[in-house]
C-alpha cells in the first residue's frame, strides 16, 4: 500500500474501502470489519449514506488503533450554510464515535457550499477535521471556489473510470495541489466493465482480474481509489493490487476506452440538481 501526501502535509491511503449504498448497519459493519482485517486503512462513507454509525462500530470493534485508519465522511447539501453546517460536523463526529475526522468533504457542488466550507475551515483550524475537500466539482467549479475561499481544498472526490477517464480535470486539480480520488471506481460494475476485451487481456498478461487492473490503471495515474463490495472474496481482492505495474502503453490503451462524459450522473442537467438539492437525510 503506498501513501500520498496532501497539500496540507497529512499522509492518505492510495487506496481505501467505500461504503455507498450498504444501508444496513450489520452488512457495513461486517464489510468495514472485512476491509480492515484486508489491511485498507481508509473508509469512504457520507452522512447521506446512512451508515456513518456502522463504520463508526466497526472501527471501534476492530481494535485497530484509530489513529491508523484515515476516515472520510461528506456533508450534504441539505446541510450546507455556515450554522447548518457546524451543527451536521458534530453529527458525523458523534455518529462515528471518534473526536477528529481525516477528511470532510463537500458532497456536492450545489447549495450554500461558501458557509458549509466556512464551518469547515473552522473545524479544520480547531482540530476537529484533519483536512477538508469537496467532490463532483467541475474544473470551472473549482476554480471559482479556489478564487473565495482562504483554505483550499485538499482532495476532489469525482467519478472516474475507463469509460470516464477525466484526464484534463486530473490535471487541472494536480496543478492546483488538489488530490484527485475517484468514486465508482468500477464503473459501479456497469457498461461491461467486468468483461470488457481490453481490460480481459491485460488482466490475463498479469493473472490479475480486470477489477484488479482497473484499481491499478488509477494508481499508476496518481488517482486514489475507494472501491466498494459486501463480498469477503472481492474486498481482499480488490486490495491485491500492491504487486505488479501496468506500462504506460497499457494505462494509454485503457485510456482510450473513454467516452468523455458520465453515464452515471449528469451535474449538468438541472432536473438532476433539483433533485438532489431536494433530498432530504433528515428532519
Ligand atoms: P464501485 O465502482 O466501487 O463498484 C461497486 C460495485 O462493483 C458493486 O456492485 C460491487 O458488488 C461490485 N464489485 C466490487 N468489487 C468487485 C469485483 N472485484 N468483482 C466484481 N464486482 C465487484 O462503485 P461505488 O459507487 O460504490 O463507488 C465506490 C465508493 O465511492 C462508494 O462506495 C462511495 O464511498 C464513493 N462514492 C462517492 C460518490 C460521491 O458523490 N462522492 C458517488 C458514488 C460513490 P458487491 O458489493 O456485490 O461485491
Amino acid at each position: 500500500m503506498e501513501n500520498t501526501v496532501l497539500a496540507n502535509g497529512l499522509s492518505m491511503p492510495m487506496e481505501g474501502f467505500g461504503v455507498f449504498q450498504v444501508p444496513d448497519p450489520e452488512v457495513c459493519e461486517q464489510a468495514v470489519l472485512d476491509a480492515l482485517a484486508s489491511g485498507y486503512r481508509l473508509i469512504d462513507t457520507a452522512a447521506a449514506y446512512m451508515n456513518e454509525k456502522a463504520v463508526g462500530s466497526a472501527i471501534k470493534k476492530s481494535g485497530i488503533d484509530r489513529s491508523e485508519i484515515f476516515v472520510t465522511t461528506k456533508l450534504w447539501i441539505q446541510d450546507f450554510g455556515y450554522e447548518a453546517a457546524k451543527k451536521a460536523i458534530q453529527t458525523c463526529l458523534d455518529n462515528l464515535q471518534t473526536d477528529y475526522i481525516d477528511l470532510l468533504l463537500l458532497h456536492q457542488p450545489f447549495g450554500d457550499i461558501f458557509g458549509a466550507w466556512r464551518a469547515m475551515e473552522e473545524a479544520y483550524k480547531a482540530g476537529k477535521l484533519k483536512a477538508i475537500g469537496v467532490s463532483n466539482f467541475y474544473p470551472f467549479m473549482l476554480e471559482n471556489f479556489l478564487l473565495n475561499v482562504d483554505i483550499k481544498p485538499m482532495v476532489n472526490q469525482i467519478e472516474i473510470h475507463p469509460f470516464f477517464i477525466r484526464e484534463k480535470d486530473i490535471e487541472f486539480m494536480k496543478a492546483n495541489n488538489i488530490q484527485p480520488e475517484a468514486w465508482g471506481p468500477l464503473a459501479e460494475g456497469k457498461f461491461g466493465i467486468f468483461t470488457n476485451p481490453v481490460l480481459e487481456r491485460i488482466a490475463k498478461k498479469y493473472n490479475k482480474s480486470v477489477a484488479q487492473i482497473v484499481l491499478r490503471w488509477d494508481i499508476e495515474r496518481g488517482v486514489v481509489v475507494i472501491p466498494k463490495s459486501t463480498h469477503k472474496n472481492r474486498i481482499e481482492e480488490n486490495i491485491d493490487i500492491w504487486d505488479f505495474s501496468l506500462t504506460p502503453e497499457e494505462v494509454a490503451e485503457i485510456n482510450s476506452l473513454d467516452k468523455g462524459h458520465s453515464e452515471i450522473v449528469d451535474h449538468f442537467d438541472p432536473n438532476f440538481v433539483k433533485m438532489i438539492c431536494s433530498l432530504k437525510i433528515h428532519d
